[in-house]
């Protein structure tokens, strides 16, 4: 059904990890500019602000993670973490709400997005 969705810690995770790619990337194209100190410079910067974007993430989901739910999968049995209003187990990809009012409806990420708003 929702296979699209990955848990949202996870998501963020991937996302920090990309970072740190990239900004090895950046800097790796830093290295062809060896002639020009200053564009060689900035590319090393660039590259360093993704590393330092990186961390800040990687900091962030430490912060998500003390405040996400820890509960046990009814499907899995196994102890996951929910974020917001709705998420994903983190092993099975079980849909899993903490809201009452709509357990057993579709999985949908718009019901974290509602909660905002009002
Ligand atoms: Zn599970």
């Amino acid at each position: 059904m929702a296979q699209k969705y990955s848990s949202k810690i996870n998501k963020i995770r991937t996302f920090a990890l990309s970072l740190i790619f990239v900004g090895f990337f950046v800097m790796y194209i830093g290295v062809f500019f060896r002639e020009s100190v200053i564009v060689m410079t900035i590319f090393m910067l660039l590259g360093l602000l993704f590393m330092v974007a990186s961390t800040v993430v990687y900091f962030w989901i430490g912060m998500l993670s003390t405040k996400a739910v820890q509960v046990i999968c009814p499907s899995c049995q196994k102890p996951t973490k929910i974020l917001g209003r709705v998420d994903m187990c983190m092993h099975c990809r079980e849909p899993l709400t903490l809201d009452r009012s709509l357990e057993g409806r579709e999985f949908d990420e718009n019901y974290n997005r509602k909660k905002a708003k009002s």
